[in-house]
């Protein structure tokens, strides 16, 4: 075991690591701020993980329709040399006639063993090298590539849906498959940047690799594929070439942010503690806020912290932008009934009289 690997070690308390994928990765951009979810992630953990083993809880589980769904259409397009994959980018001119040379990395290496995982993510390399090299025989379409990205010097493996370039592309872009239904400009927005966030880890590890390589991580560009289903069927509705800066900036962003490094988060813990008790985990800041939900299997046990704590984001994201001032709810309620000590500024002064003027508003509607 290499030195950073017996310190994962440790940080787990001899938990064993779990692949948290692109999906994974993709979750910490969506709460920057919150140190926790980093600190499991950069561990080798995930939420639901926690939940199970250290928390001793039944984990969240997605829905079996949802599982079933999400399963069904990927099959779909990938199965029959993903042929129906390669209609929908024919169709919208993102690949040509003779842009027809496809490979399955899984196809290649299917089990999930630790020999099969090392031999997809060679032959990913190897795929990706014959592109680079202006190989004639490099795919067009890679279903279902395995590459790495380093954060905070810990290496992750990710599995993406596919890759795909045609014969004059120079270079790959990352594509995504998601089951949602296309509602065209009614698809839920925050659906569709959670897809290009996920897509973009993996425009991120491609960066990663032509660097490794000696290229230019520009080659891997700003931009991104999605796919998503038509309503009341599995008919692809492909979104080629999206572009995916700000996806791309967000998620580096919230990679770069403390903790930068395994000492950064051993810090945080008591000594020789690891993450993999309550007490520790709890000790990890953490910033909860309504999306956790989204995306979270911890979000019941921070809302009930932010709770303990008095913390206004519990009544939603409004209500704590406007009790900002007072810090939390038992001061914002000591501002409204006049007890405990003064306002100690101006901004509390202004909070205590919106506060009585909303209460006494409430009163009259209430009683008239
Ligand atoms: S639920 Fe908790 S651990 Fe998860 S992102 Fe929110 S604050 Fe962080």
């Amino acid at each position: 075991m290499t030195p950073e690997n017996s310190r994962l070690h440790q940080l787990r308390g001899g938990l064993a690591p779990v692949e948290v994928g692109a999906r994974g990765i993709e979750s910490v951009a969506r709460n920057a701020d919150c140190t926790r979810l980093r600190a499991i992630v950069i561990a080798g953990l995930t939420p639901n993980e926690v939940i199970k083993h250290i928390l001793g809880e039944v984990p969240d589980a997605m829905s079996p329709f949802a599982m079933t769904l999400t399963q069904a259409f990927e099959r779909r397009l990938l199965s029959n040399a993903a042929g129906s994959l390669l209609t929908a980018y024919r169709e919208k001119g993102h690949l040509q006639q003779l842009d027809a040379k496809i490979a399955s990395v899984a196809d290649h290496a299917p089990r999930d063993t630790p020999v099969d995982r090392n031999r997809r993510e060679r032959e990913t390399r190897r795929l990706i090298e014959l592109k680079l090299r202006g190989d004639p025989t490099a795919p067009n379409l890679i279903l279902k590539p395995r590459l790495t990205l380093t954060i905070v010097g810990v290496t992750h493996a990710i599995e993406l849906d596919y890759l795909v370039a045609s014969d004059v592309d120079p270079f790959y872009r990352v594509g995504v498959i998601k089951s949602y239904a296309d509602r065209i400009g009614k698809t839920n927005k925050a659906d569709v940047r959670s897809a290009c966030r996920e897509a973009s880890v993996g425009t991120l590890a491609l960066q990663q690799l032509l660097v490794s390589l000696g290229r230019s991580m520009e080659l891997a560009g700003d931009r991104v594929d999605m796919v998503l289903r038509a309503p009341g069927s599995f008919t692809p509705r492909l979104y080629g070439a999206m572009r995916a800066q700000a996806e791309l900036a967000s998620l580096t962003r919230a990679l770069a942010t403390a903790p930068r490094d395994l000492d950064q988060i051993e810090q945080m813990l008591p000594p020789s503690a690891s993450l993999a008790t309550p007490n520790a985990l709890e000790q990890l800041p953490n910033h909860y806020c309504s999306t956790c939900k989204e995306h979270c299997a911890l979000w019941q046990h921070c809302r009930a912290q932010a709770q303990a704590q008095g913390n206004a984001i519990i009544l939603g994201d409004q209500a704590a932008e406007q009790l900002a001032a007072a810090g939390s709810l038992n001061r914002a309620m000591d501002l409204l009934n006049g007890s405990g000590r003064p306002p100690d500024n101006r901004a509390e002064e202004v909070l205590a009289a919106e506060l009585r003027a909303a209460s006494a508003l409430l009163d009259r509607i209430a009683n008239g």
